[in-house]
């Protein structure tokens, strides 16, 4: 039967400037921009999302640029790293790559055997790694700046710091068909199947302080689930144990379901589909500001409150 749950959808962050998020996303990572809409929910700030070719879940990471916030902070209770795959060879090439950005990262490390681990930060202080693998048979998305052969797939993983990890683990298992795949120290790894764009890594962090909410911290996470009926069958279970999840919301791309979980993490559930290609083609993602049917009739007010921003990509090549 499949699991009603696949593995990561999206991850949600605060940034500060939207300009500078476009540049080091699309520029110095080469992710591309699939989506340049609003935040549903305070239509004055950018949603930007940026993912491989067709924006599928699993790669989508997602921005809500907040001029001028104040910068958040790292720790317990909190999403803290979003993990990125990428070839086992291309280790060199992307240590020279953020050199030349002057982007400092920490020393390489092993980490589970079989990946090697690039840790930095983005402007905001946003936590990225780059981990080094052979087992991701997804395809990369380029456009031209990074080689193909060396460019990133999607997700690798996310990590998550708690000061208790019992709950968390329950919830995963009981509610939401993770299984435990691999532990190292004080870091469990959880996935619905072993594949990397699925992991779940839960850092065991006690003592550790409390992270804020502000730029460069991680809003949510989303979780894949195939459609509205398994979404509903997902909202029940999470219901019956109290975590008072959302009605089902319409995000236009996908809809969702939000809950807090009992390490203090906001999680979502997010359809597949219907995708980023709803509104406008594949060949032409992120190309214009994009506004759901009900923010529409605002568009002259919307794009008077946001700054204009553009793909620039001649810096980056
Ligand atoms: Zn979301």
């Amino acid at each position: 039967m499949e699991k009603l749950i696949t593995g990561i959808h999206h991850i949600t962050a605060l940034a500060d400037d939207p300009q500078k998020n476009i540049d080091f996303y699309a520029g110095v990572l080469g992710l591309r921009m699939v989506k340049k809409t609003v935040n549903f929910d305070a239509p004055e700030v950018y949603h930007l999302y940026y993912g491989n070719k067709t924006g599928d879940p699993g790669t989508l990471l997602t921005f809500f640029p907040y001029s001028g916030i104040q910068r958040g902070r790292r720790g317990n209770r909190m999403m803290n790293t979003t993990g990125f795959s990428v070839p086992a060879y291309s280790l060199g090439y992307w240590q020279q790559r953020l050199k030349r950005f002057k982007i400092d990262y920490s020393a390489p490390v092993e980490r589970f055997h079989n990946e090697m681990v690039l840790y930095f930060e983005d402007h905001d202080g946003t936590g990225i790694e780059l981990v080094f693998n052979e087992k991701d048979p997804r395809p990369a998305f380029t456009y031209g700046t990074i080689p193909i052969e060396n460019a990133i797939k999607g997700f690798y993983h996310a990590e998550i710091w708690l000061d208790d990890l019992p709950s968390t683990v329950d919830l995963l298992k009981n509610e939401m068909g993770h299984e435990l795949i691999a532990e190292s120290g004080n870091r469990f790894r959880f996935a619905p199947s072993d594949a990397p764009g699925n992991y779940i890594d839960l850092v065991h962090t006690p003592g550790t302080q409390k992270g804020l909410s502000g730029a460069g911290s991680i809003h949510h996470i989303a979780f894949t689930t195939a459609n509205r009926e398994t979404q509903e069958q997902v909202r029940i279970k999470i219901a019956q144990q109290m975590l008072n999840p959302t009605q089902i919301i319409d995000r236009n791309y996908f809809t969702s379901v939000y809950f807090r979980e009992p390490g203090g993490v906001l999680f979502e559930i997010a359809t597949a589909g219907p995708g980023m290609d709803i509104d406008e083609p594949v060949e032409h993602l992120g190309e214009t500001f994009r506004l759901p049917p009900q923010y529409e009739p605002y568009r002259d007010e919307i794009e008077k409150l946001v700054k204009p921003v553009r793909l620039q990509l001649n810096n980056y090549l």
